[in-house]
């Protein structure tokens, strides 16, 4: 835990030193993995966010709902799905089931004056090099140094485009403020995997009529894990009554175009289907994620995504480690909370070890939770199909 020095910091002096700590993001993963780097017992950190604790969660368009549910199963030790701190539960904190994402962006907040953790907010990184043994970061305001980065600075925010011609035509769901906003009485919809059967719901209890269009058949697969298939929320979802009637749902469907003549929006499938709307398509595809921008101190697995070392650290600039959704190792796809949440505290076991701080007693505390996974052979396990 941080001491009341760290907390009540000069602002002005965290260009001065060289912070052993800086982590990027002050999201889930950046508040979840600050917690644990302070349980390891390093002090001296600093988190850095270009807005504000939570900022991503609080652009979720309004009506959009966690899918996966919050329960406050603590007390036999099993951490609530979508608690990123041992110990704590939203469900117990908020009284919220599936919290929306400004709900959840509060309980982030809350965490982190609990946990008084010390964080630079309105700061962008503009950059991020390793000079020698150390990193610098740039900001407008001066330069940051650290001995260790932790990048968490989600996806959210790097939504993924050029997909097809003329995606750029399209409205991405991450910049829809409500639903509720949208005029016009139907819509297209390219991406049919959570945001774009979240997008449809939405839509379709507004009384639109949506088509959505996906390349695979994301409601159709067969997988249990949820970062392949459907969750169980939307599959409740999509057999409501207005969804049924209002959404026609195209699998195994590529988006070849997208044109706009100035009235209409034309789409076009490779398998020369031709659609029309008068009102601008929805893009349901995906974010490209922020270790895209710091690419180069990474090497790159075939998929694009970061090659990382057993704890989670660049394979080729050493200090630099991966928090949330975009670690990937083999097949796993760490990419909701409950899963990448449990990489934290090796992330942070690493760092201490770095510092020559002891860390038996911390990790056993993580394992006790189920917050400390190093053997991923057991990733990967489907449910049994009763
Ligand atoms: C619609 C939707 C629904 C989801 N539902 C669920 C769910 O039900 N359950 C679940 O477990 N997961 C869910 N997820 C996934 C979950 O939201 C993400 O895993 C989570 O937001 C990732 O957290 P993060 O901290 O990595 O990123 P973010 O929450 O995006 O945080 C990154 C932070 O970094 C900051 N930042 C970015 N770039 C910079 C920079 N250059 N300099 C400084 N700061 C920067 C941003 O301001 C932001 O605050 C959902 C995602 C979406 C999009």
């Amino acid at each position: 835990m941080p001491s009341e020095d760290d907390v009540s910091r000069d602002a002005a002096d965290d260009f001065k030193q060289v912070h052993d700590v800086i982590i990027v993001g002050a999201g889930a993963a950046g508040i979840g993995v600050a917690i644990s780097v302070a349980h390891s017992g390093v002090e001296n950190f600093l988190i850095v966010d270009r807005e504000g604790v939570g900022a991503s969660f609080e652009a979720w368009p309004a009506e959009t709902r966690f899918i996966t549910p919050s329960f406050p199963s603590n007390s036999v030790g099993m951490l609530d799905l979508n608690s990123v701190a041992i110990g704590v539960s939203p469900a117990f904190n908020m009284r919220i089931e599936h919290p929306t994402g400004q709900e959840y962006a509060k309980h982030l907040q809350g965490l982190a004056n609990y946990f008084e953790l010390p964080i630079r907010e309105n700061t962008n990184i503009l950059s991020l090099k390793k000079i020698d043994d150390l990193f610098h970061l740039d900001t407008k305001e001066g330069t940051l140094r650290a001995k260790k980065v932790i990048w968490s600075a989600g996806e959210y925010q790097y939504p993924s485009q050029g997909a097809f011609s003329g995606s750029d035509l399209c409205l991405h769901t991450s910049k829809v403020g409500s639903y509720g906003d949208l005029d016009g009485e139907d819509y297209l919809i390219i991406g049919g995997y959570e945001s774009g059967i979240d997008a449809a719901y939405h839509l379709s209890k507004n009384g639109k009529s949506v088509r959505v269009f996906d390349q695979n058949c994301p409601w159709g697969e067969e997988s249990s894990d949820p970062s392949v298939a459907l969750s169980t929320y939307t599959f409740e979802r999509i057999q409501s009554v207005e969804f049924e009637t209002n959404v026609e749902l195209f699998g195994e469907k590529s988006v070849q175009s997208i044109t706009h003549d100035g009235s209409t929006y034309e789409l076009k499938t490779e398998d020369g289907e031709v659609f029309h709307s008068e009102n601008q398509p929805l893009l349901a595809n995906g974010f490209d994620g922020s270790h895209k921008f710091i690419s180069d101190l990474f090497e790159h697995r075939d998929d694009g995504f970061a090659e990382l070392t057993d704890q989670d650290e660049s394979t080729i600039t050493p200090g630099l480690f991966l928090a949330g959704p975009m670690v990937r190792h083999d097949g796993h796809i760490f990419c909701f909370i409950f899963k990448y949440r449990q990489r934290f505290a090796i992330v942070a076991q690493a760092i201490a070890a770095s510092f020559d701080l002891p860390t038996d007693e911390f990790v056993e505390a993580y394992k006790g939770w189920g917050m400390y996974l190093d053997d991923l052979s057991c990733c990967g396990q489907e449910c049994l199909t009763c």
